[in-house]
């Protein structure tokens, strides 16, 4: 009796997931259709891996993705790869904040917008040259979780977004390293993150590191695994200082643990 296997690509909302393909005779790349880019696969010994994200509020169930394969010869082959999303439950919680941050007025609003504006034209970007050679590391010398990733969240009262990356402990003034190596796009404050600092790492992939009390970067830096970034704080929306730590991996808004966990490419 013939019994036909068929497996997919599996990953929980807002979960880094690695997809990997053995490597053959003339094969020059992959590609992977994700999230409207086309995201190369890095070649690694005997296979080929791929990093991208299952956004936190991705439909769970069955998706589908096109996979390209390219052959010294030229020639192109486009393999239609299954991708199942995993529903993960993230509870609820409430949280007293400042008024002005848990009621913004119309000039804060304002200014929350603009900025919410100019850190998802970061994201949109894609950058094709990877920086990073390294497994990630978590930015706070220590931890060893997080907290929070994907709560849903009230603030004094109002629904707002869902909180899309991790909270490590950490009192004012801890330093802040660099999670891995990458070019540093943003480096002021804002509005809802306080201090803020958004490393491109290239394919994609984006890390940030929210609150601090103490920028040490400036944008267009290239900044190596583990340099430091600033230092903790609580600037911005918070309850106390910490450090809210964030990766976007190709659109997706996924927790950073599951990126660390996935080692060196
Ligand atoms: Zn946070």
């Amino acid at each position: 009796m013939l019994s036909l296997l068929l497996t997919a690509w599996v990953a929980g909302q807002g979960q880094a997931l690695e997809m990997s393909f053995p490597a053959e005779p003339g094969l020059t790349g992959i590609t992977v259709r994700w999230s409207g880019h086309q995201v190369p696969f890095i070649p690694s010994g005997d296979s080929w891996l791929a990093f991208v994200g299952v956004d936190l509020d991705s439909k769970p169930g069955d998706h589908a993705v096109d996979v390209t394969y390219m052959y010294s010869d030229g020639h192109t082959r486009v393999v239609r790869e299954p991708v199942q999303v995993r529903a993960e439950q993230y509870p609820t919680t409430e949280l007293q904040v400042e008024e002005r941050y848990g009621n913004p007025n119309p000039e804060d609003q304002a200014r929350a917008e603009r900025e919410a504006a100019e850190t998802s034209a970061i994201y949109d970007t894609f950058t094709p040259e990877r920086y990073w050679t390294e497994a990630f590391e978590v930015p706070v010398r220590g931890a060893k979780d997080g907290r929070n990733f994907g709560h849903r969240r009230v603030f004094n009262g109002q629904p707002r977004a869902p909180h899309s990356g991790a909270d490590l402990r950490a009192s004012t003034g801890t330093p802040i390293y660099a999670a891995n190596r990458g070019r540093v796009v943003l480096a002021k404050n804002l509005f809802f993150s306080g201090n803020a600092v958004y490393i491109d790492h290239g394919y994609g992939l984006f890390t940030t590191y929210l609150h601090l009390s103490q920028i040490d970067v400036k944008v267009g830096d290239m900044v190596e695994r583990g340099q430091q970034l600033g230092l903790a704080g609580a600037t911005g929306r918070v309850t106390g200082p910490h450090l809210h730590w964030g990766v976007r991996l190709v659109d997706a808004r996924v927790d950073p643990f599951s990126l660390v966990k996935l080692g060196a490419p």
